[in-house]
Order: C-alpha cells, then sequence, then structure tokens
C-alpha cells in the first residue's frame, strides 16, 4: 500500500511538470477495456481524470460484452488513429497478442489494466494481483462456510487471465479445507443476462449448494438475486468482486457476504499517467522508477461490518464513490 501511495504521489508530481507544454502537443492515448458495466464506468472515470489534469486526449472503448474479435479490431483502430499508447485489458491474451506486436513495432508503447498479458510485449500491468486476491476471495469462504459447503463458482471468462487467476487462487485457499466442495464452474462471457440464468439454474441443480463464488462484477449481484428469488438469502452464500453501487446495496442486505474491492478507479488513472510519461520522458525512464513488472493497485475485503470504514479509505484515496 505505502509503494502504491508512493508512486500515486510521484505521478502526481509528474503532472505538475507536464502540464506547461500541453498547448503544445496534442497526446492522444487509447484504454480498452472488456465489456460495458459500471466497473469499467469506473475505470473511465480515472482515465478521463487523468488525461484531464495532464493536458492530453484519451480514448476509452469496451465492447457491450466479452468480444474477442471486437477488442482486436478496436486495437487496429486505435493504430490506425496514430495513439501514442494503449492500456489494454484482454479478454483473451492469445488472440490481443499480434496486434499486441504490431502496436510496439510502430513505437507504441502498452501497458495492461485489469488483467495481464504477459506475453503481448507490454511494458508493466497496473491492476490487481488476482492469484492472491482469488486467494483472499477464497479464505472469505472458508470463514463463511466454516469450513464445510458445496459452492459453485460463476464467472464471465474462462480465457482472461484475471477470472483464471482468481479461480486458481480460490481453489488453493480451500483445497486446504476438505469439507468444502466446488460443484461446478460456468461462463457467462460478461453477459448480465445469461449471468442471471447461469445462478438460476446452479441453484436448481444443487439444492444443496451452500456458497456462490462471483468472480467478476456483475455474477454477485446475479448470483444474489437469484438467491433472493428462489427464497433461499442466508441459506446460501456469495463472495464476490468488486464494489460497484449494486453490490453494495446487497451487501447492506445481508445477501452478498463478502467482497474483494477493486482499484477500478486507479487502474484508469495509472494507465494514462504512466503511458502519459513514456511519451514524456521515455519509456526507460518512466519504466525505471516504476515497480518491475507490474503495479498492483490493491484490493479491500469489504463486508456490511467495515462498509463506512471502507467508504473513507477510498475518499482519502481521492476515489470517487458512488453510493
Ligand atoms: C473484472 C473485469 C470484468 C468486470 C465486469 C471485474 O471484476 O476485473 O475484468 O470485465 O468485473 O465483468
Amino acid at each position: 500500500m505505502k509503494r502504491l501511495v508512493a508512486i500515486w504521489l510521484f505521478l502526481m508530481l509528474l503532472v505538475a511538470l507536464g502540464v506547461p507544454t500541453m498547448a503544445a502537443e496534442q497526446i492522444k492515448l487509447a484504454v480498452l477495456g472488456k465489456s460495458v458495466h459500471p466497473y469499467w464506468s469506473e475505470v473511465e472515470l480515472g482515465v478521463k481524470a487523468a488525461a484531464k489534469a495532464y493536458g492530453i486526449d484519451a480514448t476509452f472503448f469496451v465492447p457491450p460484452r466479452e468480444d474477442i474479435a471486437r477488442q482486436v479490431t478496436a486495437m487496429e483502430g486505435f493504430i490506425a488513429q496514430g495513439v501514442k499508447g494503449i492500456s489494454f485489458a484482454a479478454s483473451d491474451p492469445d488472440a490481443l497478442k499480434a496486434v499486441a506486436k504490431k502496436a510496439l513495432q510502430e513505437g507504441i508503447p502498452l501497458v495492461t489494466l485489469d488483467t495481464d498479458s504477459p506475453d503481448s510485449g507490454r511494458y508493466i500491468y497496473i491492476g490487481t494481483d488476482n492469484y492472491s486476491a482469488g486467494k483472499e476471495a477464497g479464505e472469505q469462504m472458508v470463514k463463511i462456510l466454516n469450513g464445510n459447503g458445496k459452492v459453485a463458482i460463476l464467472t464471465g471468462s474462462l480465457t482472461a487471465r484475471n477470472s483464471l487467476e482468481r479461480i486458481q487462487g480460490f481453489k488453493d485457499a480451500v483445497a486446504k479445507h476438505p469439507g468444502i466442495k466446488i460443484v461446478t464452474i460456468q461462463s457467462d462471457n460478461e453477459d448480465a443476462q445469461k449471468a442471471l440464468a447461469l445462478a438460476e439454474s446452479v441453484l436448481q441443480t444443487y439444492p444443496d449448494l451452500n456458497a456462490i463464488f462471483g468472480v467478476y462484477a456483475y455474477n454477485g449481484p446475479s448470483a444474489a438475486s437469484a438467491i433472493k428469488t428462489a427464497g433461499k438469502a442466508g441459506k446460501v452464500h456469495v463472495v464476490c468482486f468488486d464494489t460497484t453501487p449494486d453490490i453494495i446495496k446487497w451487501i447492506k442486505e445481508g445477501v452478498i457476504d463478502a467482497t474483494i474491492g477493486q482499484r477500478p478507479y486507479m487502474m484508469g488513472y495509472l494507465s494514462v499517467a504512466v503511458l502519459y510519461n513514456m511519451n514524456k520522458i521515455g519509456v526507460k525512464n518512466t519504466l525505471q522508477m516504476l515497480p518491475k513488472t507490474n503495479i498492483d493497485t490493491g484490493v479491500d475485503v469489504v463486508t456490511r461490518a467495515n462498509l463506512e470504514e471502507y467508504k473513507k479509505l477510498l475518499k482519502n484515496l481521492g476515489i470517487p464513490v458512488k453510493w
């Protein structure tokens, strides 16, 4: 955390140094996310705030839902527009490798956010340490279930690294407790309607289910909604990711037990900050000031008991809170 704050302050300082030149050049950067969702709106807020602070132009794009082909064409579009840096979150890291290589060959600095693509040639990853965050979710689940119970894992991707790493971390945490059984792992490809249908169907297929682990931002709320409709609130527990307003509502209502709060605003802000500095002082000099391969934006375990404390923490970090 201290390290993150230091990087944050350092980049803020560079804002001050960079601003006077803003009229002279119009740097245009691009950020590519994974789906239309309030989670990505928070990323976009961070992108726009940083672009304003640096006096540059930053374009932000997300496909309606998981759409690997659309991400490739979006990247091609950014290259054709002559952007001076791209931050991207690959729904499938392998599928984006070729277009990433093309961007680098054209001298466009690349970083990743939210989910990493280490083989793409990107310079640095900005986001959650997804393996350890998944492990934290697993540990929360163990606590809530007292080490015993059947769990379904619902996610939005079986190709994006963040989803796979969270699931692996979760599995490793619960593996130490033989009383916990993972009965199924299913994906909805970031389609909110499909997510709800999947949550309803696992409740029917496994009438003795004790909990759902919701891997992506809308998995928690769709699980909570299906559980409430089935009259199983309190009987089927939910541990999930993120703190969008709908998740907070379900936490207040007691249907979601715990969530791992990521910091999407910071992922967006820092993406622009890092790419801006790569343009201003060069890739090498920028990387020298940063950790080796990733900027861990951090997570918080949020429950009904610590909601107010969490809100204060976000405010102290300068992250806008919409609930
Ligand atoms: C993930 C994103 C995903 C979002 C919405 C978040 O938890 O980090 O990769 O796109 O949920 O589905």
